[in-house]
């Protein structure tokens, strides 16, 4: 069973402290880091009072569950930033681009097509970021470090895509210092200013590595209950 509603107006203010706290030690501001609120698998009643408590840039995985959330929170709320930040199938994109202002997971040359197309179609154009598979995991998303420099390339002069970063999400036992610095070298080569990097545990250093946007759900929502 799920357990008390968190103190989410004050996770949030937590959160929000420990990035300006992180940003300082390094030089930058506090406004240059945006904080994607993660409310996948969450009960709207969490979503809500983090809306209630004034966020409204947030993130989900799954095209089915956002499709079912935030249309109505939607006619609530006004200012609403949806990002994409799960695997996207090519059968999901029109859902995915008349949905998100953001889609976090470009990985493959078959779906920046089939988000080109889209858009081409309807002439909305969310922003696209490309995941890159840092930790190069057989069972992750992500272009490979090794192809990612042609296929940026190729998601910007082929399919001419809004790329406008990159994303990623190093392996949960690995120090994720080399996987921020790998991802930040990178988007310096191809003059891309968005870095999506950093989740509940390790959103500090990911700041401090140069992350524009940090992706924190357990620490804002508290536990998911996948039961
Ligand atoms: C779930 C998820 C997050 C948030 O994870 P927490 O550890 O709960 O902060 C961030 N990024 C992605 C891609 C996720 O799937």
């Amino acid at each position: 069973m799920s357990d008390q509603m968190p103190d989410i107006a004050r996770n949030l203010a937590d959160v929000k402290a420990r990035i300006a706290a992180a940003a300082e030690r390094v030089g930058r501001h506090a406004r240059e880091v945006e904080l994607i609120a993660v409310g996948k698998v969450q009960p709207d009643e969490r979503v809500e009072a983090a809306l209630l408590a004034g966020q409204r840039v947030f993130g989900e995985n799954r095209v089915q569950e956002a499709k079912g959330k935030w249309p109505g929170f939607r006619e609530t709320f006004d200012g609403i930033e949806l990002h994409l930040i799960g695997p996207l199938q090519t059968n999901k994109v029109a859902e995915a681009v008349a949905l998100f202002d953001i889609i976090q997971t470009v990985d493959r040359p078959k779906l920046a097509q089939a988000l080109a197309k889209e858009m081409e179609k309807t002439g909305r154009r969310p922003g696209c970021l490309i995941q890159v598979n840092t930790g190069e995991e057989d069972q992750k998303a992500g272009i490979l470090p090794a192809d990612a420099d042609a296929f940026i390339q190729e998601c910007r002069a082929e399919f001419n895509l809004p790329i406008r970063g990159l994303m990623c999400i190093p392996p949960v036992d690995d120090e994720p210092s080399p996987h921020f610095a790998l991802l930040r070298e990178m988007a310096r080569r191809h003059d891309l200013p968005v870095l999506s990097m950093g989740m509940s545990g390790d959103y500090e250093l990911a700041v401090e590595l140069g992350a524009t946007h940090v992706r924190v759900g357990t620490a804002i929502f508290g536990a998911r209950d996948y039961g």
